[in-house]
This record gives structure tokens, C-alpha cells and sequence, in this order.
């Protein structure tokens, strides 16, 4: 329905008239027995079906018999209760869309609930964990709306002995038998430098960059950290890495694990490969002009990038972050967190006992954890805190 100008003098009042039902979410339907059927949207009939068929759907029937197991503050009345009242439908891949006012229903029935809802809708995706159903009511408290949410938590992982459970330049070293090298090198050059040599070293071995990529792809990654981040990045929060490996190591890695399109930015060394086929590592910052921090490599001070992250955050829409690191690096950018924030220092790793040495220095809240249980535990009760605040 649009413009007018193509319509007859006497019938321009009515479709004027239709329009504004338009407008008021009023659909007119032709009716098969003649005539006309109005359907006011705010109450419609798939709406209705979409209640009645929520009891035939076995997925729903299982989740809803399981969330009735658990006692939480009698959340999972309100969670069932939330579903049968609603004309009202959110699942919360949706926080990724930026415009809430066209949400895609997307329900695990195949196509049952596919309906455009507005801002207001929500709906019931078996496929959601436990947790996840039982954030529902949280969302939708006092008037938050779910675009909000989902800006709201900047979550930064540091990579190795971080995001995964080993270092991948010495996983690069020891897996295609550069240790010998790298242990005769390592006092001369700065790691950066050092691990562009490692490189320049397996090209001229007749290594391809393909090998060094399968290479990769052996290093093994906790399921319970790419649970985390999967849950993590389908409640909205905004995921980066930031990290003193180097693109190629961190891309070739995720995408081996499907996690590379749950991450917003990778800020880590840059990578290319010349016309001769070697992979060449080039350090984060311009190595001419120090950056002036003491705490960090002369390649890469993360609490730049942090100051970069925060400084780029909406004024009115104030960020809460949450960042995970092991290493000596992750200090810096620690003690440019605010109050509010989360750290989570990998316990028994230089971060921790740097932290612990002066906790004076930390404004953020600090968090220990050891494996990937405990990162994906404390990683998503902090998230629901936050959504919760
Ligand atoms: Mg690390
Ligand atoms: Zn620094």
C-alpha cells in the first residue's frame, strides 16, 4: 500500500482509509466466501496457533519438562508462564539484530512460529540450553529493551593458554621441528621478530603456509571454551580477541572451530604471506615510536587497545567488560578496566600473581579460573549478572 496517485478520483478517500489501517497493523485478507476479513496484527490469529501448537512441539515439551526440574526462585513458573502468554516472543539470537522491530521468529518447530513479531516478541527456540531459558524473564525485566542487552558486554579474550589451552607459537615450534632453532635464537631478537624468523625458517625448509595451517588446526580446544563462546556471542555480547599471536595463527584457529564469526575484532600482530609464499609476522605497533608503556612488549600494549575499545563505546550506552588473559600482557590492559568491570586471570599464571601482588591497583572485579569449566561457568554467570544489574 503507497501512494494514491494511480487511483481513481472516488475510490482515492477509501484507499486513503486502508492505508491507515495499514498503518494502525490492521491487515485486510480476501475472504474465499466473498467479502473482506479484517485482522488486527497486535492480536493475531497466528499468534493463537503459535499458543495452541506450543504443547505439540516435542522439543518445547522436553525443555519445559526439564526447566520444571530445576528450582531457581520459582523462575521456571514464570519462564512457562512467560511462554503461554506469549504474543510476545524473543529468542535471543535475535540481540544480534540491531533493529528489533523485525524480528525474525525463528522457533526449532520448523517454520510453526515463523512470524514477524514487534518490538515486544519473543519466542521459545528448543534448541536454547538451560540456561539460556532460564535468562528469559531477566531480559525482560524492567523495561530493558533487547538491543540494550545486547551492546551492553564487551567480552576480550586473550588467546594462548587463554581462548586455548596451549601457546600456539610453541605449538608452530615443537610440531614442525623448529625447537632447536628457536632455542639458539630466542636471547638474540624479541619474540615477534623471532617467530617471523621461525617462518622465514620453515619456507626455506620448503614448508607452505597450508602446512603450517594443518598444523593449526591440531591445536586442541576445550569444548567447554567453544560452549562459552557460543553462548556468549548468541546472548549478544560483543566478543574480541586481543592477543600477542598473530592473525594468521588466530584466524586458521577459530574458523578450524566455527568460532571465527562469533568474534567482533581480533586485534593481535598482522600477517601476510609474500609472492614467494612465506608467511610474514609484523608487530602490532609501529616499532619506530614506542608507545610509551612499560608494562607491555615494545610490538603490542593491550591496554592501548583497550583504552581504543573503550574510547570507541557510545557514551550512552555504557559498556561493561569482561576480560580473560594468563599472561604478563594482560596485565596492563587489566588496570584500564573500570569499576564494573570483570577480569578473569587464569589462577597459577604470571596475570594472577601480578594481580594479587597489589590488588589496590585493580578497579575491576577479579575472577580465577583454571579449565575450561570453570572459564565457561564463571564466564556466564558474570554475563548474567551483568544482564541482571
Ligand atoms: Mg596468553
Ligand atoms: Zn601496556
Amino acid at each position: 500500500m503507497g501512494i494514491t496517485t494511480n487511483i481513481e478520483d472516488d475510490k482515492k478517500e477509501l484507499a486513503k482509509k486502508v492505508q491507515r489501517l495499514a498503518r494502525l497493523g490492521v491487515r485486510l485478507l480476501d475472504s474465499s466466501k466473498g467479502g473482506v476479513v479484517v485482522m488486527n496484527e497486535a492480536e493475531s490469529s497466528l499468534v493463537s496457533e503459535v499458543k495452541e501448537k506450543l504443547d505439540k512441539d516435542p522439543l518445547l515439551l522436553e525443555l519445559k519438562t526439564n526447566v520444571h526440574k530445576q528450582k531457581v526462585d520459582e523462575l521456571q513458573e514464570r519462564i512457562v508462564e512467560e511462554a503461554h502468554r506469549c504474543r510476545y516472543t524473543v529468542t535471543l539470537r535475535m540481540l544480534e539484530r540491531p533493529d528489533c522491530r523485525k524480528l525474525e521468529v525463528a522457533g526449532a518447530a520448523k517454520g510453526l512460529y515463523k512470524c514477524s513479531g514487534s518490538s515486544t516478541s519473543t519466542s521459545f527456540r528448543s534448541s536454547y540450553t538451560h540456561r539460556q531459558y532460564l535468562w528469559l524473564p531477566a531480559l525482560l525485566n524492567a523495561g530493558k529493551s533487547v538491543n540494550m542487552v545486547g551492546e551492553k558486554v564487551v567480552i576480550v579474550f586473550d588467546f594462548d593458554r587463554t581462548l586455548i589451552d596451549d601457546d600456539s607459537d610453541r605449538w608452530v615450534v615443537e610440531n614442525m621441528g623448529l625447537t632447536h632453532l628457536f632455542n639458539q635464537l630466542r636471547p638474540t631478537l624479541p619474540w615477534n621478530a623471532l617467530m617471523d624468523r621461525m617462518m622465514e625458517e620453515l619456507h626455506s625448509q620448503g614448508k607452505t603456509v597450508e602446512q603450517i595451517a594443518e598444523c593449526l588446526k591440531q591445536v586442541p580446544l576445550h569444548p567447554r571454551t567453544i560452549s562459552a563462546i557460543q553462548s556468549a556471542h548468541d546472548l549478544g555480547c560483543d566478543l574480541k580477541v586481543v592477543s600477542d599471536a598473530n592473525q594468521f595463527y588466530i584466524k586458521t584457529i577459530l574458523k578450524h572451530h566455527g568460532l571465527y564469526r562469533c568474534f567482533s575484532e581480533v586485534i593481535t600482530n598482522p600477517t601476510s604471506v609474500d609472492g614467494e609464499g612465506r608467511l610474514r609476522i609484523f608487530p602490532y605497533h609501529d616499532m619506530t615510536s614506542f608507545h610509551g608503556c612499560r608494562l607491555c612488549p615494545p610490538n603490542l600494549c593491550k591496554g592501548l587497545v583497550i583504552e581504543q575499545i573503550q574510547a570507541s563505546m557510545s557514551e550512552k550506552r555504557k559498556s561493561r567488560f569482561i576480560y580473560l588473559g594468563d599472561g604478563r600482557g594482560d596485565y596492563c590492559p587489566t588496570l584500564k578496566l573500570d569499576k564494573g568491570d570483570h577480569v578473569m586471570p587464569r589462577k597459577g599464571f604470571p596475570l594472577w600473581d601480578l594481580l594479587l601482588s597489589d590488588l589496590n591497583l585493580l578497579k575491576a572485579d577479579s575472577h580465577e579460573w583454571r579449565n575450561g569449566e570453570e572459564l565457561e561457568s564463571i564466564l556466564l554467570q558474570l554475563i548474567e549478572k551483568i544482564y541482571k544489574e
